[in-house]
């Protein structure tokens, strides 16, 4: 049976996501405390017809920062993956392993090259197939919460898109086990994992509503796309004393945490006002 928990202490304020070009603009300075406060926790909001995202073409920054060449060479790039970690830090991300492997995986490698550049802004980016990248901060958000759980020995994730969350479970978890529904974005994530040395994840041609039962039972299960309800495959799949982290909901999303305290027992918890591309049904090929 389900168990609720009073969120309060967990709302954020919603935000619609619809710019490609800012997140929330981490502030200097800004105090632990301070990052505790409403926040805007967007994800992967669709980039295209319908939810459209309009990116105003942004004009070089002033002074020639982000002067081409300077901006995506790999040191650079380095560079700004680094700050992009300590202002999570400074935003309430407090898992030092999280932030590690934040700041370790090349988000830029995940994306269309001309937006190498704006990879570690605090933005969900367009991957092709109408679907996005996570922003960075609700990746490491779910996986701060999922590790909240204990050790994570197998993990499943629903909705590789471009592999980016694969790649960083990979480095904190024994075994992942990824599915995604589109095939170019599958094939894709595939091939950047390789690139990339990452021999732990399972990449999967599926539709993710119903698990991957053979790679589980799982400690952790993260879902990065919002169904109206939380797939109850998924839920027969996750380990005693598991953690799945879902996006819930249509126009209005809500991340749910929900933890398995025995063979009948789960534990419900809402946490963030969120957004995230519809959990889908079927396979595309
Ligand atoms: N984890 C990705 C997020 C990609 S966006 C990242 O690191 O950025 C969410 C993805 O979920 C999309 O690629 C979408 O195609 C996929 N998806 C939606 N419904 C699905 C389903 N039923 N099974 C598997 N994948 C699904």
């Amino acid at each position: 049976m389900a168990e609720r928990k009073n969120p309060a202490s967990k709302v954020t304020t919603a935000n619609s996501n619809t710019r490609l070009t800012t997140g929330p603009s981490p502030r200097r300075g800004v105090s632990r405390a301070d990052a505790g406060m409403p926040r805007p926790a967007n994800s992967n909001t669709r980039v295209g017809a319908g939810l459209a995202v309009r990116a105003p073409r942004r004009d070089p920054e002033p002074g020639g920062a982000m002067l081409r060449g300077e901006a995506t060479s790999e040191a650079a790039l380095a560079g700004l993956r680094g700050r992009m970690a300590a202002l999570l830090a400074q935003q309430g991300i407090q898992d030092d392993e999280v932030l590690r492997v934040m700041a370790e995986v090349p988000r830029h490698r995940f994306i269309d090259e001309a937006l190498a550049s704006r990879a570690y802004e605090n933005a969900a980016l367009p991957i092709g197939a109408g679907q996005t990248i996570s922003q960075p901060w609700i990746v490491a958000r779910m996986l701060a919460v999922a590790r909240e759980g204990g050790a994570l020995h197998r993990v499943l994730e629903v909705g590789t898109g471009c592999g980016y969350q694969a790649a960083l479970l990979a480095r904190l978890a024994g075994q992942v086990v990824s599915v995604e529904r589109i095939r170019s974005l599958h094939e894709q994530a595939v091939d950047r994992l390789r690139t990339l040395g990452v021999r732990n994840a399972k990449l999967v041609l599926g539709d993710g509503n119903a698990g991957w039962p053979a790679g589980g039972p799982y400690d952790a299960i993260l879902v990065a796309a919002a169904g109206l309800h939380i797939p109850p495959a998924l839920l027969g799949q996750l380990a005693v004393g598991g953690r799945l982290l879902a996006p819930e909901g249509g126009s209005q999303q809500r991340l749910v945490l929900i933890e398995r305290s025995s063979r009948e027992r789960f534990r419900r918890t809402e946490l963030e006002f969120v957004r995230f591309v519809p959990l889908q049904t079927g396979v595309q090929l």
